[in-house]
């Protein structure tokens, strides 16, 4: 079996959240608020409500992913896609450039699984992990 190939090897999620009471797809079913900066049928982006920059959005797929290794074949457009709209919504909004960050897994920092990218703007990167 390939990497992509759905054999289910691991454990999956830290702690597994049913798309029912996930937050993120709350917030994509308009049940807890959000500011919004873009919408189409298959992907949100709205502000962090604890950001860590000045411009600080988070890019979600509206499916419910709980994480990037989680991910399947069947979603490779919707990753590639996913790129391509965090970019063309940072360059209508003028951000210039921005930090792009996905976390994995509790160890890498994520805390909610839904998966998501973090798009960072407005303030000096001046820490660089690589
Ligand atoms: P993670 O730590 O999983 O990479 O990122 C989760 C992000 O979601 C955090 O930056 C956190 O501030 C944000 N967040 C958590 N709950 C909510 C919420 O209810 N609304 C919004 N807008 N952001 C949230
Ligand atoms: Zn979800």
């Amino acid at each position: 079996m390939d990497i992509l190939g759905g054999e289910k090897g691991r454990g999956g999620s830290e702690r597994k959240i049913m798309s029912e009471e996930c937050i993120f797809c709350r917030i994509v079913r308009g049940e807890i608020p959000s500011t919004k900066v873009y919408e189409d049928d298959r992907f949100l982006v709205f502000k962090d409500i604890n950001p860590a920059a000045p411009v600080h959005w988070l890019a979600i797929p509206k499916k419910h992913i709980p994480r990037l290794s989680e991910s399947k074949e069947e979603d490779r457009a919707l990753l590639g896609d996913l790129l391509l709209t965090a970019g063309h919504v940072a360059r209508e909004h003028g951000l210039g450039s921005f930090r792009f960050i996905i976390n994995d897994g509790a160890g890498a920092g994520q805390t909610v699984f839904h998966l998501h990218a973090h798009i960072l703007s407005g303030r000096e990167m001046g820490e660089k992990l690589l």
